[in-house]
């Protein structure tokens, strides 16, 4: 399905505008996006993907364009809680009140009463931003990658959440048992150098 980002009294302040005036690419939001998506890591990340390039050359990532949502994620990783997490491309979030990944369809009012919210753990936070924008953050510790918010998120909103497998946290399997049990055929192998796929955002060669 299309995605349509709202675009109509977006505060110059937010940070997807920031980062669309700064023409950002996948890996310049993995060096930039990733501090608003993971508050600690960043530096976890960067030793943990150093020190498995002495060891392989590729990594195991998914395809969220493929993701079909089956919940896999979250019970076929040989970690518990899965290595796949929720990550958050702020840069496509259309910050909306009512959010289709925050949300359960049946809720009748917007707070943040845990009958009212997706997610069946808690680990995403609302935060009041200006009328009418609300930005939204993905607790990595209570993140299971289950999906059920990218699949709202993808259904009702831009579809700016999505799965990834975390590379601070995988621990990088010859054969990935998530990938082996994806009805979707939606992983792959991908280099170490740039491991991490985002749906809906350009991917610019580096020179
Ligand atoms: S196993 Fe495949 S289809 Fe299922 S949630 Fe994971 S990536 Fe999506
Ligand atoms: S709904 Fe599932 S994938 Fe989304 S933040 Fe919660 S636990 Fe993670
Ligand atoms: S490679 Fe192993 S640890 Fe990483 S996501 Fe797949 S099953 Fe989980």
């Amino acid at each position: 399905m299309a995605k349509k980002e709202k675009k109509k009294g977006l505060p110059a302040s937010l940070p997807n505008r920031q980062g669309r005036k700064a023409g950002l690419n996948r890996r310049d939001f993995i060096d930039k996006g990733f501090r608003f998506s993971i508050a600690v890591g960043l530096i976890g990340i960067v030793g943990s993907l150093f020190k498995k390039s002495q060891a392989k050359e590729y990594v195991w990532q998914l395809d969220p364009s493929k993701c079909t949502h089956c919940g896999r994620c979250a019970t076929s990783c040989v970690l518990t809680p899965s290595a796949v997490k929720c990550f958050h491309v702020y840069d496509m979030c259309g910050y909306c009140d009512l959010c289709g990944g925050y949300f359960r369809p049946s809720s009748k009012n917007l707070t943040t009463a845990a009958e009212n919210q997706l997610c069946p753990t808690s680990a995403i936070e609302r935060k009041f931003i200006e009328e009418p924008f609300f930005e939204y953050h993905i607790i990595e510790d209570l993140c299971i990658g289950c999906a059920k918010c990218v699949k709202g998120c993808g259904a009702f909103g831009n579809g700016s959440l999505q799965l990834q497998v975390n590379h601070r946290l995988c621990v990088n399997c010859n054969e990935c048992a998530i990938a082996r049990d994806c009805p979707a055929d939606a992983y792959q192998r991908v280099s170490i150098d740039d491991p991490y796929l985002f749906a809906g955002f350009e991917q610019k060669k580096e020179g």
